[in-house]
């Protein structure tokens, strides 16, 4: 085998055939304006507000309440920044957690230099929000609560719809940055109380830059880009028609595959799962159990150094991804995994494994065969490991 077993799913996807041949015509004969008024332009406004349609229909939304951006950071930005301004008489306090995307906690961070006040609720070994404890966090000057749909590193799924009703006992808005659920596990805003909601084109086999956020009719949010009258004037801009083209046609094959293509991903993911944890000692699986996003698997392992790992498995022709951040000359292990409990020393030894539909149980055996033989080697380089050994030898 030398062509490469892409793993890294959660990162982006491979977009697929029929997104770009969606997209194609839009690069071509198709490229007028949809805010002008002859014909061709007429066409790009039909498939931008097509588009619009299938992504409200699939999530159970009405099609004025979605709104496109350049992608889940744009709209996790959006949601926060401007309900942090539209609710500001009521109050100045955010809830999130201690285990979201970078689009989110950074976000934070500037609101609170901005005076918003930001809890950030602890989650359990699972990275499982505690329901009881964002009850107790609420407060009467809490506009927003903000908690991730699955997590894109362990892949843990939050009780959604329990958040969402909380929020709304408490009259509080809720959003979900879902740019990791979306497409591979059923949504409905209404059924899920959910009030905003995050997605991206490039998560769900769409092209990048562009994904778009629900925010429910009534919402008081604010305009975030200022300009032209284009989406209902809250987000203005010329639409990026072929982008836009691609999204909906992915949101469309991801509802029409999502429940075959994830049993699938599933059945395959814990084959994963099994053969690691068995056959690697000293091997933790991340995430909870059960309750995580059908394509992923993220594991520890102990006296590994997670870089070296990944360069290793990438001269087999396999990607993969690791929580720790020494490519960006920080030695900080990921967020997540300190949250969920682990030391730093495990945390820096871990490996995310995600999966698409083309993956394959050949695949599969072929990656755990390599990390088997990679982490013998790289143990049998760790002093830490020998150390351990010496200490335990019944455990060699
Ligand atoms: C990828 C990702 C984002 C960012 O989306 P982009 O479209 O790449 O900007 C936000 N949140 C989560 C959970 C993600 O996985």
């Amino acid at each position: 085998m030398n062509k490469v077993i892409y793993l890294d799913n959660a990162a982006t996807t491979k977009p697929a055939p029929e997104v770009v041949e969606a997209m194609l015509p839009y690069y071509t004969e198709h490229y007028g304006n949809p805010s002008a008024i002859y014909s061709i332009a007429a066409e790009c406004k039909e498939a931008v507000n097509s588009s619009r349609d299938t992504i409200a229909r699939v999530l159970g939304a009405k099609s004025n309440e979605i709104y496109f951006t350049a992608g889940g950071t744009e709209s996790d930005n959006w949601a926060l920044k401007a309900a942090y301004e539209a609710y500001s008489s009521k109050g100045n306090h955010i809830i999130t957690t201690k285990i979201e995307h970078h689009a989110i906690l950074h976000t934070c961070d500037y609101l609170e230099s901005k005076g918003c006040e930001v809890t950030y609720l602890d989650v359990d070994e699972y990275g499982v929000v505690d329901l009881e404890q964002l009850k107790a966090a609420i407060r009467p000057e809490t506009i927003l609560i903000s908690i991730m749909f699955g997590n894109n590193e362990i892949g843990t799924i939050e009780p959604i719809k329990e958040i969402g009703r909380i929020a709304h006992e408490n009259g509080i808005v809720f959003h979900t940055d879902a740019v990791q659920a979306f497409g591979q596990v059923p949504i409905n805003v209404d059924e899920m109380n959910i009030d905003m909601l995050s997605a991206s084109g490039h998560k769900l086999n769409g092209p990048k830059g562009i994904g778009f956020l629900y925010i429910r009719k009534g919402l008081k949010l604010r305009s975030f880009i200022h300009g032209g009258a284009q989406e209902r004037k809250r987000r203005a801009g010329t639409e990026n028609v072929p982008g836009i083209v691609g999204l909906g046609k992915a949101v469309e094959r991801a509802d029409r595959t999502m429940k075959e293509r994830t049993a699938r991903e599933a059945e395959l993911r814990d084959y994963l799962i099994k053969r690691v944890t068995e056959e690697i000692p000293f091997t933790r699986l991340n995430g909870h159990p059960e309750n995580r996003l059908p394509n992923n698997a993220n594991f520890c392992f102990r006296f590994i150094e997670g870089e070296s790992m990944l360069i290793m498995l990438d001269m087999k022709g396999i990607c993969g991804s690791s929580g720790s951040a020494c490519t960006s000359g920080s030695l900080d292990p990921s967020h997540v995994l300190l949250a969920i409990g682990l030391p730093h020393e495990i945390a820096h030894g871990s490996l995310r494994l995600t999966l698409s539909e083309e993956t394959t149980r050949d695949e599969i055996d072929f990656v755990v065969d390599n990390l088997k033989e990679i982490i013998a080697k790289l143990r049998s380089m760790s002093p830490l490991y020998e150390d351990y050994i010496a200490k335990h030898p019944e455990e060699a």
